[in-house]
């Protein structure tokens, strides 16, 4: 495990992925700095979610180097548990156990891979949905609850396994538009508190808000990394340029 403060929490060195003959990720190099959010944009169809499940090891990439926290991927058994441990992801579906409460949601994981006790599981699991405005809602399933506060149970689910870094992809795009920013209100609160996080999203607002640094991807490739007044007031790509045109 390392520790060092100059260790980036994830690094890519030239990835590179395939789909057959479909490249998807063309010589990706990025670095995600403790502490820092790093928000990736793209068209659809660009990488973004093969890039934060390659990271999670979820998909295997064909060549170049992933590391997390200095601990270089591929990693396999207890080494490839730990590393999933360590990083926390939440997808676009919240993928909530639909026969469990909320509660018991977020205490699940915590109990079956890192072994914490009931007790302490429950306690934790309390607290993180306090963080996230919903312990009110504990003893519920999940199809009683909103798209929004479902979402924010994912996000305590996720924190409960206290991860060193959190990937969101997409998380508000399956939300009505008058549950975005709960969910937004939630993240910006967790990079307030200093959370790593690596987030894919459309929500320009959010972006320009809360990342230390853009990531614009196209066509598999990075094609800026900067930072979000450089990139929203000054892209320097043609595609960039014309993403930018069309959202904004
Ligand atoms: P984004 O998240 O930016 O929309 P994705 O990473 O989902 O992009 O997809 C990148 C490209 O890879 C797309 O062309 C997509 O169709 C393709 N792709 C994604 N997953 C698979 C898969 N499992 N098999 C084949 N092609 C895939
Ligand atoms: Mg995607």
């Amino acid at each position: 495990m390392t520790t060092d403060v100059a260790t980036p929490m994830i690094k890519a060195v030239a990835v590179n992925k395939y789909f057959g003959d479909l490249h998807v990720l063309r010589e990706i190099t990025l670095e995600v700095p403790r502490g820092q959010v790093v928000v990736v944009l793209g068209p659809s169809g660009s990488g973004k979610s093969t890039l934060c499940r390659a990271i999670n090891r979820l998909e295997p990439i064909n060549s170049g180097e992933i590391a997390v926290d200095g601990v270089p991927l591929p990693a396999e058994g207890k080494a490839l548990a730990a590393l999933r441990a360590d990083v926390g992801m939440v997808f676009q579906q919240f993928n909530l156990f639909a026969h469990k409460t909320i509660l018991e949601n977020v205490m699940l994981a915590p109990v079956k891979v890192r072994k914490t006790s009931t007790a302490e599981a429950r306690k934790t699991a309390m607290e993180l949905l306090e963080r996230v405005g919903i312990a009110n809602q504990a003893d519920k399933y999940p199809a009683q609850l909103s798209g929004g506060q479902q979402q924010r149970v994912a996000i305590a689910r996720a924190l409960a396994m206290r991860p060193k870094v959190m990937l969101f992809d997409e998380p508000t795009s399956a939300l009505d538009p008058e549950m975005v920013q709960e969910v937004l209100d939630v993240m910006t609160g967790l990079a307030k508190d200093g959370m790593t996080m690596l987030v894919v999203t459309h929500e320009m607002g959010f972006a320009r808000r809360a990342a230390d640094r853009v990531l614009f991807m196209a066509d598999g490739e990075l094609v800026e990394d900067t930072t979000p007044e450089e990139f929203f007031t000054k892209p320097r790509s043609e595609r960039a340029k014309d993403f930018l045109g069309k959202i904004l």
